[in-house]
């Protein structure tokens, strides 16, 4: 099957010139996830899409993100029955409790908890749970797609794209490290380099650039410096710390229109 590319939007994420475009896309598309699961369409009505959010459940990040979305009635029909999916599985865990992994002398003495993480079938149970969510898979399917779309771009050397790249803030440097580790199975060893070429350098002025919106504000804190302009430096706190981690601090809730 013939995977689909997101070209389109893929250069408009580039084109909103923001400190990294794959927050932007991430952010769109966990937006959509949102819609889709508790939006108005009501899929959270279809067996089929239930039946798998029932099995799969979500992760402490997106039902945080899920409650502050709204929704009452659409949130309490899918936590009834991936409740209900849960409790089932629970009593046959517990049933057969089973220490899987034995904690030795060491361990003991120096309160190891990391070491004793799992050790037992009901907490790794547990454990599995909490890092199985709907909305994640959903964000990774198309995430992996733009990615997909970013190299088959950048290899065909579309000279528009190519442009919005390099006249481009960068990335972040959590998403930096996606596209430099998902390189080798798009690129050649020659593309590679061509690529880290753009990119570092993009990082290292851009990092810069943002470390002069910090210093900035920072002087609007000083008397002297009062009446001067404020410059890009208004919205520095939050372009530095997606910089780093990627993600936007500063947006409100995502809630249903
Ligand atoms: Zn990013
Ligand atoms: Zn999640």
């Amino acid at each position: 099957m013939k995977e689909e590319l997101y070209t389109i939007p893929l250069m408009d994420a580039f084109r909103e010139n923001d400190e990294c475009p794959f927050c932007y896309i991430e952010r769109n598309v966990e937006q959509n996830a949102l819609d889709f699961v508790l939006g108005s369409d009501a899929s959270y009505m279809q067996d089929h899409v239930r039946m798998e959010t029932d099995r799969i459940g979500f992760c402490r990040e997106h039902y945080r993100k899920m409650f502050a979305y709204g929704e009452t009635l659409a949130n309490a029909l899918i936590l009834e029955t991936r409740l209900k999916f849960l409790m089932k599985e629970m009593q046959k865990e517990m049933k057969g409790y089973t220490v899987t992994s034995k904690v030795g002398l060491k361990e003991k003495l120096k309160k190891d908890v990391d070491a004793t993480r799992s050790s037992n079938n009901v907490s790794r149970w547990i454990h599995e749970k909490e890092e199985s969510c709907y909305i994640c898979n959903h964000i990774k399917r198309n995430y992996d797609r733009y990615v997909a779309t970013f190299f088959y771009l950048y290899k065909k050397a579309d000279k528009e794209f190519i442009d919005l790249v390099k006249n481009g803030k960068g990335l972040c440097l959590h998403h930096l490290a996606d596209i430099l580790d998902a390189a080798p199975l798009y690129l050649n060893e020659k593309e590679q380099v061509s690529l880290r070429e753009i990119l570092f350098a993009q990082m290292e002025a851009n990092m810069e650039r943002v470390l002069g919106d910090i210093d900035w504000l920072e002087k609007k804190f000083d008397y002297r410096y009062k009446d001067a302009e404020w410059k890009d430096s208004r919205d520095a706190v939050q372009r530095a710390m997606q910089k780093i981690t990627g993600g936007y601090p500063a947006d409100p809730p995502y809630r249903a229109r």
